[in-house]
């Protein structure tokens, strides 16, 4: 990974298949809603697949390895990261 911070991230839900091993990755970050589609936990209690920065996460510290390792998992790619000047880190 490059030395750039991740600073949001959001889950394509077109692409996501439920697969779940982001949440078994990161089970503080990610679950399966009720149409077994990833979405991201916030401090607020809220849940969503749309892009958040990383310091409203539920678990907002969270590492970016862990986030990569999570984001490399998807066997589709579904999971995106980006730095904090709005650069897509991952997928590459
Ligand atoms: S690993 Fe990818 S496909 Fe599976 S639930 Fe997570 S985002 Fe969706």
């Amino acid at each position: 990974m490059s030395d750039k911070k991740i600073t949001s991230l959001k889950v394509d839900r077109d692409t996501c298949i439920g697969a779940a091993p982001c949440v078994a990755t990161a089970s503080n970050v990610f679950e399966l809603d009720d149409e077994q589609k990833a979405v991201i936990k916030l401090k607020s209690g809220e849940k969503t697949s749309d892009r958040v920065s990383k310091i409203d996460l539920q678990d907002e510290t969270i590492t970016d390895e862990t986030l990569l390792a999570a984001a490399q998992s998807c066997p589709v790619r579904a999971i995106y990261l980006y730095d904090e000047e709005g650069n897509q880190i991952f997928p590459a």
